[in-house]
């Protein structure tokens, strides 16, 4: 992509009210544009990464066996009555239409597939089964803040899985958690696995997932040596403890959740009278779990973690391009030709490759800003072509988390390229 035509470009300055690295940088690299509080359209970079977050988070759910689906974000009102959440969930947004119904918006989906499920699902037979949705939610949140990480609007994975017995619930729970962790890996991301509402010892478990930062409003009680974590909330142990996994010693950090899993019990299908007939004819209620990934929550949490003060950095894995080419202005007629030629032929080679490139292809802006723009937009490789480049018929290589470039031969940087984008 010519950067020329992407109408969404950077800003020379944060916006001044910005309370987060995630919320300066993706506003000020125009990769999200906030139109209210908690609300934010995605623009083409920011979208890009959104995508690959989600397609990162759809592959593991795939994996699981868990099929796709797309509920609606306009609920009735009598399905949330039914679980007793009309009255009782402050965050729900209430719609009224002009016939005087009420309808909910979607802040959550439980009393959306609990009824579909009742729909299909008849005997053991049916089970199990678990389907997902990458969707929007609605919250009505008392406070919005740190740009993408707490919204009023914001995107989510959440799966519902259906099972005839404990054993087979809490087998597709591990699976879960440990896809969970493979996803967040996969996104460049380390979490802590933390133990929620009690830990495991209680009759429903619930695991959040944390990935640590200064900028998160959790604080965990974390091993410095194992994956062992716990909410501080409702911690049985405190800092200087040992660590009940590995001896290890517990420390208080921050996080951010960008996940959650729930045994759900019997919680939603007693609500709806979701049963099955097992192997002798007996009605029996169904088990759930459900599994939550705040999806535009994990791109702000990447960028918290990955930034230093002139920018993002993302991971190759989540990036919205891999390439970052920067053509120097020449006032030589014959020169500036060539540079444009070069990278004319190197964008088409690489994208043939698959590889994406943003080509900073403006002629009007000074080298030092072009250079600043790149680190603001963090692709992980800066391609620059130049005058002085092209005497060496070279270009000028230099990545994202390094300070020193260097210079690749026209002839080896596509294979060059080749290799260093495999993730
Ligand atoms: P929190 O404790 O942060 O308020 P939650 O426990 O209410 O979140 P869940 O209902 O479990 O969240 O939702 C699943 C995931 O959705 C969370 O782990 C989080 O990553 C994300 N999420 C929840 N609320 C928001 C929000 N307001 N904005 C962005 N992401 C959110
Ligand atoms: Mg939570």
């Amino acid at each position: 992509m010519k950067y020329s035509s992407c109408f969404a470009k950077t800003f020379k300055t944060p916006p001044s009210d910005s309370d987060s690295a995630n919320a300066k940088f993706l506003v000020q690299a125009g990769f999200v544009d906030q139109t209210m509080a908690g609300v934010y359209t995605w623009l083409p970079f920011g979208l890009a990464v959104l995508r690959k977050v989600e397609q990162i988070v759809r592959e593991e759910m795939n994996a699981l066996g868990a099929l796709e689906i797309m509920m609606p974000s306009l609920q009735p009102k009598e399905f949330w009555e039914a679980t007793n959440r009309w009255d009782t969930v402050d965050i729900l947004f209430k719609l009224h239409s002009q016939t005087d119904k009420e309808y909910a918006l979607g802040a959550s989906h439980e009393e959306i597939v609990t009824p579909l499920a009742l729909k299909f699902l008849k005997s053991y037979k049916d089970l199990p089964f678990a389907t997902y949705q990458i969707n929007t939610k609605f919250r009505d949140e008392l406070r919005a803040k740190s740009g993408v990480l707490r919204g009023r609007e914001f995107r989510m994975k959440d799966m519902y899985s259906f099972h005839t017995s404990q054993e087979d619930l809490s087998a597709f729970y591990q699976k879960t958690l440990e896809a969970y962790v493979r996803a967040y890996n996969r996104c460049g991301l380390n979490v802590k696995v933390v133990e929620a509402s009690g830990g495991i010892f209680t009759k429903n478990p619930s695991h959040e997932f944390q990935a640590l930062t200064p900028a998160g409003e959790d604080v965990i009680l974390a091993c410095g040596k194992c994956e062992f974590g716990q909410n501080s909330e409702v911690a049985t142990l405190k800092e200087g403890d040992a660590c009940p996994k590995c001896g290890g010693v517990l420390s208080t950090v921050k996080g951010i959740e960008v996940g959650n899993i729930f045994d759900l019990g019997t919680k939603y299908s007693d609500a709806f009278d979701l049963n099955f007939v097992d192997e002798n004819g007996d009605r029996k209620r169904v088990l759930m779990g459900c599994y939550g990934i705040g999806t535009s929550r994990l791109v702000g949490s990447i960028v918290e973690a990955n930034h230093d003060d002139r920018g993002m950095i993302w991971p190759k894995s989540v990036a919205p391009f891999q390439v970052h080419l920067i053509t120097l202005n020449s006032k030589d007629e014959t020169v500036r030709e060539n540079i444009m030629g070069t990278a004319d032929d190197l964008v088409r080679d690489l994208e043939a490759q698959g590889i994406e490139v943003l080509w900073d292809d403006r002629e009007d802006v000074a080298p030092g800003a072009k250079f600043a723009d790149a680190d603001l937009i963090g692709a992980p490789l800066r391609i620059l072509i130049s005058e002085k480049s092209l005497k060496e018929e070279s270009v000028e290589w230099k990545e994202r988390i390094s300070a020193e470039g260097r210079l690749v031969k026209f002839v080896d940087v596509v294979e060059e390229i080749g290799e260093f984008v495999k993730v």
